[in-house]
């Protein structure tokens, strides 16, 4: 059966749902920290732990029969890495130093990871591939980067199998509804767009209007959260029947910049949205666009979605979260 460790997260979750569409039997490893119960599939097993604990991942690696390891759970506010490094360096790197322990011990040898665009650092060319120098400008990506270091040092030295998939902006909720992205607090532009449409949110920011962009405002390259999840499962499959190792970037390769994504939005749910044009946020590179050229070639893997649909679905789910609360 297949581990997903963070599964009650945003991508954990929508990965979990796949899986279980494919007909694999999944267990969600998860301390419920940032995850959230509501998340959690009712056709997968759930057990309630923490990476920090060896004992827990014992009695975890004991109860179930594991054969493969998907690993979402790390901490991923850049803003919150350069304030409260240890934060990210204790569950990023060291947890996950656990669990590779407990799955060597366990006989388990497949793990598929999130990694992100963030160990690029700032582009010295667009699209970024693979083959783009990793220097990344923030603690966080620092913490993901030494996460593939240390996978690929596990599966040279321990012949682990390992799959390292680099997410541009993860957006979007599953298209009928039932999960969606959910984080406490939300930073991401997306969601928060979606409360300004709503009213929920007063003042929504943009940082920084003069960039070297269409528009001056940043542009980003977004992926649907199912076709993240769907590319997890490739990428799993790879691992079962493959002996080279992955890694491998999630991307669209289309770019969009804040102010389209605000009208775009608009036109979706048919409200005004009020913003303010604001400084830079620190750390933000002007355009990042990715190439998953690589994920085509290997595991056949292409986005189905569109930013329309990665708003729309959004638009939707978040609109039945509020509307359950009231
Ligand atoms: N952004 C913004 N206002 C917000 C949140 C985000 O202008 O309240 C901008 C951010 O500066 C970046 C883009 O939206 O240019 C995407 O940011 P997000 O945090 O969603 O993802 P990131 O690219 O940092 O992974």
């Amino acid at each position: 059966m297949i581990a997903v460790v963070g599964g009650a997260g945003y991508i954990g979750s929508h990965a979990v749902k796949h899986l279980i569409e494919k007909g694999e039997r999944v267990v969600v490893f998860d301390n419920l920290s940032n995850g959230h119960r509501e998340l959690l599939h009712p056709k997968a097993a759930f057990f309630q732990g923490d990476l920090a604990s060896r004992s827990n991942l014992e009695a975890f690696f004991d109860q179930y029969e594991v054969d493969s390891v998907i690993h979402f759970a790390a901490f991923a506010y850049v803003g919150e890495s350069v304030k409260q490094p240890a934060k990210y360096y204790r569950n990023n790197m060291a947890n996950t130093l656990n669990l590779l322990d407990a799955m060597l011990k366990h006989e388990v040898e497949s793990i598929v990871f999130s990694s992100t665009c963030a160990t690029y650092g700032n582009p010295v060319k667009l699209p970024i591939d693979e083959t783009h120098p990793q220097q990344p400008i923030n603690p966080y990506g620092r913490t993901k980067l030494m996460m593939e270091h240390m996978m690929e040092d596990y599966a040279s030295a321990y012949g682990m199998r390992i799959a390292a998939l680099r997410y541009f902006n993860a957006a979007g909720a599953d298209l009928e509804g039932e999960i969606g992205e959910w984080h406490e607090p939300e930073t991401h532009l997306i969601p928060l767009v979606l409360e300004a449409a709503r009213g929920i949110k007063d003042e929504l920011l943009i940082f920084g209007h003069d960039f070297d962009t269409k528009d001056g405002t940043c542009v980003r390259d977004y992926i649907h959260v199912m076709d993240l999840a769907d590319a997890h499962y490739r990428a799993l499959i790879y691992l079962r029947e493959n002996s080279e190792n992955l890694k491998l970037n999630l991307a669209n390769g289309e770019g969009y910049s804040n102010l389209e994504i605000i009208q775009m939005t608009e036109r979706i749910t048919g409200r005004k949205i009020n913003y303010t044009l604001t400084g830079r946020r620190e750390g933000d590179p002007a355009i990042l666009i990715g190439s998953a050229a690589q994920a085509e070639k290997l595991l056949g893997w292409k986005p189905n979605y569109t930013l329309e649909q990665i708003i729309e679905s959004a638009w939707n789910w978040h609109v039945k979260k509020w509307e359950e609360k009231v």
